[in-house]
């Protein structure tokens, strides 16, 4: 089959000819890849940029939101069949560490995952266990499909599941790049009052296209000013997605007494700092929020079903100028999600 591979950290990456997956044993499902998107993780993995643990032994093949046909399925497989089209949940947990049998399978001490430390989508065929391979009606299309992986799912899980989300609430979302469009969709979704921030004008105009009630430009000494007029007050929780110390300032000075910060963007090397009082004082709640659960998954594959959440594709390419489209993505050229169609 053919693969986008990566040979060294901070090169590029290479179509090749690969071998195809064995084929599917018992419980598993071959899967053909129509669509990968892409995320800035995949920079950060190809430029050796996350933490050790993380990073791919060379070489290795990125991609880790996928969407595709069901080609053939092993022996046991009940839930699809071939034909069906799928999304894929690209996390493995273990299922023999603490971490999983307390139900936290996103904290799973050695999970696997599609892309980082598995082979990942940015190639002909994927095979993964039946559970990670849900069906999605074949209205949606398949490049949308593909990102619920990543920039729905973990959204969705953040907000749901680790920030509590309340109908009525107000909701800042800080970037509204590839995860905050789907943020803010999720909020709105679940009652929210919604506001968001990012560095570009164009990326605010589509904040509020998707949902937003009001955006504004983070660079703005006013920011903070204009987020608490248009909210009427401090907000309830703020879902930070850039991780720098301007945008912690600004989560810092709009969360009421008792909000809560929602951070789900990170930056290795970059640390942030929060008034220490702030925290204490006004019992603010620093909430981490990693990867999306398995359940999470599966309702925002309902959700986008039922068109309740619109994946934001805003650029396509094939799979051979994922150079290109990683090139772009790094400069900040991407407005939502960009997506390789493989054909
Ligand atoms: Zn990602
Ligand atoms: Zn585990």
């Amino acid at each position: 089959m053919r693969a986008m591979v990566l040979d060294q950290f901070g090169g590029r990456l290479q179509l090749k000819e690969v071998p195809d997956p064995a084929p599917p044993g018992p419980g598993q499902v071959l899967v053909r890849v129509r669509a990968c998107g892409l995320c800035y993780t995949d920079v950060k993995i190809a430029s050796a940029s996350l933490p050790g643990p993380l990073l791919p032994r060379l070489p290795h093949i990125l991609g880790h939101e996928p969407a595709g046909e069901v080609v053939a399925v092993g022996e046991g497989v009940m839930s699809v069949a071939p034909g069906d089209h799928v999304a894929l949940h690209i996390y493995l947990p273990c299922g023999r560490c603490r971490a999983c049998w307390a139900g936290d399978e996103t904290l799973c001490d050695s999970v696997r995952q599609l892309g980082f430390n598995l082979p990942g989508a940015m190639a002909e065929y994927v095979v993964v266990p039946e559970i990670n391979a849900v069906r999605i009606g074949q209205h949606v299309p398949l490049e949308e499909a593909a990102i619920i992986a990543d920039a729905v799912a973990t959204t969705v899980h953040g907000l749901r599941e680790r920030a509590g989300l309340r109908v009525g609430e107000t909701v800042l979302v800080i970037g509204a790049g590839g995860l905050g469009l789907h943020a803010i969709q999720v909020a709105r979704l679940g009652g929210a009052r919604v506001l968001a921030v990012d560095q570009a004008p164009d990326k605010l105009e589509l904040a509020r296209k998707v949902g937003a009630d009001d955006a504004f430009l983070i660079q703005s000494e006013h920011a903070a000013k204009q987020v608490l007029a248009a909210a009427g007050g401090p907000v309830d929780l703020v879902v930070e997605l850039v991780a720098k110390p301007v945008t912690m300032s600004l989560a810092a000075a709009v969360l009421r007494t008792g909000g809560r910060l929602l951070m789900i963007g990170y930056q290795p090397g970059v640390d942030v700092a929060i008034p220490t009082p702030d925290v204490v004082l006004r019992n603010l709640s620093i909430i981490g929020s990693t990867a999306s659960s398995l359940l999470s998954f599966r309702e925002s594959v309902r959700l986008v079903e039922q068109g309740k959440i619109r994946p934001v594709v805003t650029d396509r390419y094939r799979l051979e100028e994922a150079n290109e489209a990683l090139e772009r993505l790094k400069r900040g050229g991407i407005l939502g999600r960009a997506v390789l169609l493989v054909a």
